[in-house]
């Protein structure tokens, strides 16, 4: 309930000004442009900096929205930094990619009235403001007492266990197999939504701090979790949860299916879509099919759009309605060109003599009565099938968890799921042995592994303030 009566009629929310479509969808320049300071200031003004303040109950990492929105009404953005940066490590990646719809915003007391203020965009501004600013001071946290960490994975779930254990002077060390640092954020999530340099000068901050990022290190082969426990005092695992899913259905191996997983990090990380410069090889399609309309879906499709795709459709079992992808991302999507094939669901590849695929048999469906998940379920509906060309089919379904470094850890214990089971601290069955993120919980969100990497944190600085052990 509003607790301000309106007067006045709410002023509407401050639009983000955006690359025009028909430009953007053949670039991998970012898509959102980001607030002016005119426009920071004109959506701060809308806040009614309520006594009991709903939006940060919305807000996984409580960062005090109602604080730093106030300082942003009188112009002090270091000070609006201050108060985000006092919960959250990563404000620049949470500005662009949280789904603040479904968190702070959907809280906010003006959501009522359809027009929830800007949190996102605004901490957005204040983060790439700050960005923009030298450095102060080295970063380093408080002087510590030689006690040291280990996090496996380097995503948002290690990375801000890692700020959080070196801010409170411990001495962190990252182990990551891939050869950057940043999980996701870097292999998955492409540029055209979180610039490669902002996750870099995020990684930079802790770099700063003292964290040492150690890369081509793989848990479980390479580095094992029991040798590392016996140099630190505590080991965090984030490895997230990056197995991809298959759709099971016949003529998944012809040349020209492959995982979302597999072709965002071709193109993001191994740079694809700069070959030959960069020596990264990616199947290029003309007609492109996606499976599944979730974040990673959408993320495929613009990606294949900008690779050169002449047509890019989602195919999708359900309706509009029950897509998981952020409905920004839908629109955008729909505005670069990519197409929605609803309540189709494949049930076959079909290739020609050299195994290349040519085309995809679908099935139409209809909604019957609501399954487990409480959304209608997708029933197919007889003799009805059609057919699609399709050189490129990219599955986007989701994922499950890596066995490599839980195989070769058979001591710590995994729930029903396959995932890693923790206490209320986010410690393991193995003492001092923490895990957060993806690895716990299965695929989720940025926030939610950031979340789990500060409550690891505080329980290893709790741990380690005294013995170091
Ligand atoms: C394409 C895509 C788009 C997404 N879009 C959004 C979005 O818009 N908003 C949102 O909130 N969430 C989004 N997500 C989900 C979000 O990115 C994840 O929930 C989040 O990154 C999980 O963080 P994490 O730290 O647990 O793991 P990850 O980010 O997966 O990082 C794990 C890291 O561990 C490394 N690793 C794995 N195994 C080992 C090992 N054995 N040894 C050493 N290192 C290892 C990996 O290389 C990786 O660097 C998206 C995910 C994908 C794939
Ligand atoms: S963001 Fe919304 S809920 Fe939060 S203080 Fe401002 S008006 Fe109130």
């Amino acid at each position: 309930m509003a607790e301000h009566k309106q007067k006045k009629p709410i002023a509407p929310r401050t639009e983000m000004p955006c690359q025009p479509a028909e430009q953007r969808r053949k670039n991998f320049s970012e898509v959102a442009l980001g607030y002016t300071a005119e426009m920071a200031k004109k959506e701060a003004a809308r806040c009614l900096q309520c006594k009991k303040p709903l939006c940060i109950a919305g807000c996984p990492v409580e960062v005090p929205i109602k604080e730093f929105i106030g300082h942003l009404t009188k112009g002090d953005v270091a000070a609006a930094h201050r108060s985000i940066a006092s919960t959250n490590s990563l404000p620049a990646v949470c500005g662009r990619v949280c789904p603040q719809e479904r968190q702070c915003e959907s809280k906010c007391v003006l959501s009522a009235k359809g027009q929830p203020v800007c949190i996102g965009r605004l901490e957005r501004f204040v983060a790439d403001a700050m960005l923009k600013t030298p450095p102060a001071s080295s970063g380093k946290g408080a002087k510590g007492n030689g006690a040291k960490v280990a996090c496996i994975g380097s995503g948002p779930a290690s990375l801000t266990c890692a700020g959080f254990c070196a801010a409170q002077g411990l001495q962190v060390d990252v182990f990551e197999a891939l050869h950057e640092p940043g999980g996701v954020l870097i292999y998955g999530i492409p540029a055209f939504r979180l610039p490669k340099d902002i996750v870099a000068a995020e990684i930079d901050g802790l770099k700063r701090m003292g964290v040492t990022f150690r890369l081509n290190h793989v848990g479980g082969r390479t580095i094992q979790v029991a040798d590392l426990r016996k140099e630190y005092g505590a080991v965090f695992i984030g490895v997230g949860a990056g197995l991809p899913i298959f759709l099971g259905v016949p003529g998944e191996n012809l040349i020209g299916v492959c995982s979302a997983n597999e072709y965002l990090t071709r193109v993001n990380l191994g740079r694809a879509y700069d070959f030959p410069k960069f020596d990264t090889p990616v199947l290029q399609g003309r007609n492109v099919t996606v499976y599944g309309a979730g974040n990673v879906a959408m993320d495929s499709a613009r990606t294949a759009l900008r690779m050169g795709a002449e047509s890019v459709h989602i195919v999708y079992r359900r309706t509009r309605d029950e897509m998981p992808a952020r409905k920004e991302e839908i629109e955008h999507a729909e505005e670069e060109g990519v197409q929605f094939s609803l309540l189709s669901a494949p049930l076959e590849f079909c290739g020609d003599e050299n195994a290349r695929l040519t085309s995809v048999k679908l099935q139409k469906m209809e909604l019957g009565e609501p399954d487990a998940s409480g959304r209608r379920k997708p029933v197919p509906i007889e003799g009805q099938t059609w057919t699609l060309p399709t050189d490129l089919a990219i599955v986007a379904l989701g994922t499950r968890a890596n066995p490599i470094l839980l195989e070769a850890t058979p001591d710590m214990r995994r729930n029903a799921r396959g995932y890693i089971e923790t206490d209320e601290h986010g410690m393991t069955s193995i003492d001092g042995v923490y895990a957060g993120g993806d690895i716990v919980t299965g695929s989720a969100t940025v926030i939610l592994a950031m979340g789990a990497g500060r409550k690891a944190g505080q329980a290893i600085c709790a741990r380690l303030a005294n013995t170091g052990k």
